[in-house]
Order: C-alpha cells, then structure tokens, then sequence
C-alpha cells in the first residue's frame, strides 16, 4: 500500500473523529471528554496534514518532522485527556505543553536529525505509554483490546528497529514496516472514534437507568425499582432459603408540616426523615420512597428481634431529631409496620402488604410506634 494514500485515509478517519466528538457534544449530550476527543481529532488532522503538505510539495526537512510529530503525540495525549475529564479526572493538559515542547526540542539533537527510525525510537515510548494509560483508564471498554494491537504492532515495530540499526525507514516511504505503521494509525483513529462514542452513550444510558430508578428528592430508590430488587431477593431468599422482611413507615401527620411551615420545608423534612433512617439502617439494606411521605425498607436475613431493634432504631432517631428550618424546630414521628415473607406467600407483595396493615395499625394504635405483623407485639414511643 502507498504511504500517501494512507495518510489521506488517515487524515479522514481523524477529520470525522473530530466532527463526531463534536457533533455528538452539540447534540445535546454535553458530555466531559467530547471537546477534549474532539480536539484530539483535529490535532491527528493536522498531523496528516502535515504529512500530505510536505509529500504533495516535496518539501520535507527536521522542522515539518517536528511539527508533524509533535502534532500525533499530542493527539494521542488528547484521547487520554479526554477519558481523564470524562472519569471526572484532571486532564492535565500541563503535561500535553510539556510533551509537545519536548517533541519539538528533542528534533534538535542529531540522533533525531539522523534518521527516520531514530525518530520512530524516541517516539515510540511517548505514545506507547501515553496509550497504555488509556488501557489503564478503561480496560472494561470492549474495544480497548484493539488499542493494546496498537501498542504491541508499535512494540514490535520498534522493537525490530532497535535491533536491526541498519534497518532504513524513509519519510513516505511504503517499506513493509512503514505501512504497518500507517495501517495501525489508521485503524486506531477508527476505534478510537468509536471507543469514545461507546463510552459516551453506555455513561448516558446508565445514568438514564438509575434516574428512572430514583426518587430525586431523597436519592432513595423509587417504586419501580422495589420490583426488580424485591423479586431479585425473592428468588435469592427462596434458594438459600433466607429470610425477606419489609419495614414500611409513613411520616405522622405530615400534612400538618406542610400546612404550617409550607411546601419546601416539608420537602427538606422527607428528605430529613430518610437521612436519619438510612443512618439508623445498616449499609445494605435497601431503601425505596412508595410515594409522598411513605416508605419501604427491604431487609434480609433479619429475625424478629433484630427487625424490631432496627425499627425501634429508625423510630426512635427519628422522633429525637427535629429538624430546623427558618430558626424553627419541626419535630416529626413516624408510624412501623414489619412484616416477613411466609410459606404461603405468592410473592414479595404479601409481605410489604401485611407490613402496610402492620403501619395502619400503628397508625390507629397512637402514632409513633412499631408494630410487628402476626404478632400483638407493639412498642409505644416512650414519651
Ligand atoms: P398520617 O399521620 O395519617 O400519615 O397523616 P398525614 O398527614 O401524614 O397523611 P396524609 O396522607 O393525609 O397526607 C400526606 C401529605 O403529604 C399530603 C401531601 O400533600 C403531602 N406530600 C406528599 N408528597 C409530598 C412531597 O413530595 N413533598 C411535600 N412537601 N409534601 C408531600
Ligand atoms: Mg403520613
Ligand atoms: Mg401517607
């Protein structure tokens, strides 16, 4: 294959990275990284074109090397760049300044002026590890696996050449071991377009997902997630034959808080409400708002004993802790129901309504108690 054409394949693959990164960041999905993959995109473009210009006017000297050069690494840098912001990490484009000054500085020496392959020597580091840290960052991208090709073909490639000195490599030159090269720049700046895509898009689904699955005022899970949790745990619980319990409560008289002290503060109370549960809860119970202000807590492997000292826990902390809003003090209770799943359930569901009965039946009892499903058991709030 001739050099020329494929560094004019080259600068195309890198011009329609750069306009995807960048059309995908216009359509709205304003992710970190795309600028950053975009202008990786334009610096490879430049590369190539550099490389076209000097090959179409036969002017080929150690500067345009040093530009062309300098202009690949730091597209390279970019991609990583751009994986670092995407992560939520600093891009540190200091080190990009560094690399491209080092680029240019080190086409002064004579071992670079001396030959093509030199230059391939020094180079081959730069970027086999400035790639190396792009595997690092997302190994769990399927695609990574042909980003390590381009690092071994880069390897090897340079590898051969540091063993055989005498091996001549010429500017545009098409010998076996250029082309290589060429073919891996041009296969690389395919996958690399569409590693970046992949990871943007599976980042926005799943962030899709959990919002779907999450009440955004408390951050707890929602409803819908309490169905593929509960009959997750259902299952799990009926082959190991563990126990699956509810805790269901309901903040007491709520329509009062919002009532006095307005809609707002009643939303910080819910929100004041689950945090000290989730506190009084241990870190893997899980924790669903069914609506309004009631909830539910999936727990399993508890017995009775260990479900009421929780929801004595949760009732107790809650009751003791008012919340301050406007330099006032809200004090808030909350009614339990506990409930387990039974032989002759049919579902999760029995259990989560025999823990709502349990709730009501707090409710009637007085407020601001524990009661336990099937049982006469009945904690009364000490004061
Ligand atoms: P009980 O002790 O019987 O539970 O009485 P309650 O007042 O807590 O119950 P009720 O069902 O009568 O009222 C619940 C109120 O919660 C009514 C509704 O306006 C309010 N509410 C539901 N969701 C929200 C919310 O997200 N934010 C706020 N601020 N209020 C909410
Ligand atoms: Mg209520
Ligand atoms: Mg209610």
């Amino acid at each position: 294959m001739d050099a020329f054409t494929l560094i004019v394949a080259s600068g195309l693959a890198a011009g329609i990275m750069a306009a995807t990164m960048f059309l995908l960041y216009r359509a709205g999905s304003r992710a970190a990284g795309l600028v950053d993959w975009s202008l990786a995109g334009l610096l490879f473009f430049a590369s190539n074109a550099v490389a076209f210009a000097a090959s179409v006017t036969q002017v080929y000297d150690v500067s345009i090397a040093a530009i062309g050069n300098a202009l690949y690494v730091a597209g390279h840098f970019g991609v990583l760049a751009g994986l670092r912001r995407h992560l939520g990490l600093n891009p540190r484009y200091v080190l990009l300044l560094a690399l491209v000054l080092a680029a240019v500085l080190v086409h002064r020496t004579g071992f670079a002026q001396a030959s093509v392959a030199n230059r391939l020597l020094l180079f081959a580091p730069a970027i086999v590890a400035i790639n190396g840290a792009v595997v690092w960052h997302a190994w769990h991208v399927p695609l990574m696996v042909l980003e390590l090709l381009f690092m071994m073909q880069m390897v090897v490639r340079t590898g051969y050449i540091a063993v055989h000195r005498g091996t001549t490599l010429t500017f545009m030159g098409s010998q076996s071991l250029q082309t290589l090269g060429s073919l891996s720049v041009f296969v690389f700046l395919m996958v690399a377009g569409m590693s970046c895509a992949l990871i943007v898009i599976r980042h926005q689904e799943l962030a899709l997902r959990k919002a779907s699955l999450t009440d955004n005022l408390t951050g707890w899970l929602n409803r819908r997630a309490l169905h593929d949790v509960a009959e997750r745990e259902c299952l799990r619980a009926r082959r190991s034959g563990g126990r699956l319990s509810f805790l269901a409560f309901d903040i007491d008289h709520f329509k009062s808080i919002n009532d006095r002290h307005g809609h707002a503060v009643g939303d910080s109370a819910i929100c004041h409400v689950t945090a000290l549960a989730a506190q009084a809860l241990r870190g893997y119970d899980g924790l669903f708002r069914l609506g309004g202000e009631e909830f539910a807590i999936l727990l399993t492997g508890s017995g009775d004993d260990t479900l009421l000292r929780i929801a004595e826990r949760v009732r107790d902390s809650i009751a003791r802790t008012p919340l301050y809003a406007e330099d006032k003090a809200v004090a808030m209770t909350v009614s339990i129901g506990l409930a387990s799943c039974a032989p002759g359930d049919t579902g999760w569901e029995d259990a989560l309504r025999r823990a709502d009965l349990a709730l009501y039946r707090s409710k009637r009892e007085g407020r601001n108690r524990v009661t336990l499903d099937g049982d006469t058991f009945c904690t009364a709030a000490a004061a």
